[in-house]
């Protein structure tokens, strides 16, 4: 089967290249069965989110093309929420789905580098806050998260990783790693959201297989935790970036169903 949507999709209310008009045909030229979008949170002084005021414009904008597409696609109004943004600025729009993401390092002073912005920015935070505690931070930041934000997704789950090709940064087996990762699992679990398997970092050149890796996704599994297919398009030319190759993982590594967002809820699609 092909895995026809997409939940993880920026327009230009963020990062993206793309008007939501324009994604949305782009989806129904790929044959979806539904697509939602997902720009990301307002934060202060951060050119890569939704501005503060657009919210409602956004949600307005989304709500009108579900309509004006009914019966062709549907289309679901979501959010990409940064673990750092203030819930406040949304508590009056109604959004079909969340999706959870940690995109920072922090240092006990409250400094903050991106995790996923350059290689440079990468190697300074860890520099500055020790690598060890950098990546188990970012972790405990994204449990400490799951833990007061109701999410439906959690997004690249092993973004730290995204520059580590080759294993450049760290290990992935060392102890400390996995621990750190499964326990961030646990809170994933207690909480009922599903795993993304995102493209996105792959889709932009920086890595080879999807975001999270398989050993990550074989404790899901065994754990009981749902996962879904997602690309965290910033073109609508990458709506649907290595989704059978996601699955193809999925599949060989015993998972039968995916969860995809159809009338409102998410169902269990076979693979
Ligand atoms: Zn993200
Ligand atoms: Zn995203």
């Amino acid at each position: 089967m092909h895995f026809l949507s997409n939940l993880h999709t920026h327009s230009i209310y963020s990062d993206g290249a793309d008007s939501p008009e324009a994604i949305v045909r782009a989806a129904l030229g790929k044959g979806f069965r539904s697509i939602g979008f997902s720009d990301h949170s307002y934060l202060e002084g951060e050119n890569w989110c939704m501005k503060y005021a657009a919210a409602g414009d956004y949600a307005a904008e989304i709500k009108k093309l579900a309509q004006k597409y009914s019966g062709q696609i549907e289309i679901y109004l979501g959010i990409e929420f940064d673990s750092s943004s203030d819930p406040v600025f949304y508590k009056d729009i109604a959004f079909d789905y969340k999706i959870a993401a940690v995109h920072e390092f922090r240092n006990e002073r409250g400094q903050k580098w991106a995790v996923d912005d350059t290689a440079e920015i990468f190697a300074e935070a860890t520099k500055s806050i020790g690598l060890e505690k950098a990546i188990c931070g970012y972790y405990q930041t994204m449990s400490d998260f799951i833990g007061s934000f109701k999410a439906d997704i959690i997004a690249h789950f092993d973004l730290v990783k995204k520059f580590n090709r080759g294993g450049r940064f760290f290990d992935e087996g060392a102890d400390w790693y996995i621990n750190a990762a499964f326990g961030a699992l646990e809170k994933v679990q207690e909480s009922g959201a599903i795993i993304e398997v995102n493209t996105g970092g792959m889709a932009r050149g920086y890595m080879d297989e999807p975001y999270p890796s398989e050993f990550i996704l074989k404790r899901a599994l065994e754990t009981g935790i749902p996962v879904t297919v997602g690309s965290d398009s910033h073109r609508k030319e990458t709506l649907d970036f290595y989704f059978d190759g996601a699955l193809e993982i999925l599949r060989s590594l015993g998972f039968g169903s995916v969860k995809m967002l159809l009338g409102g809820t998410f169902a269990d699609v076979e693979i």
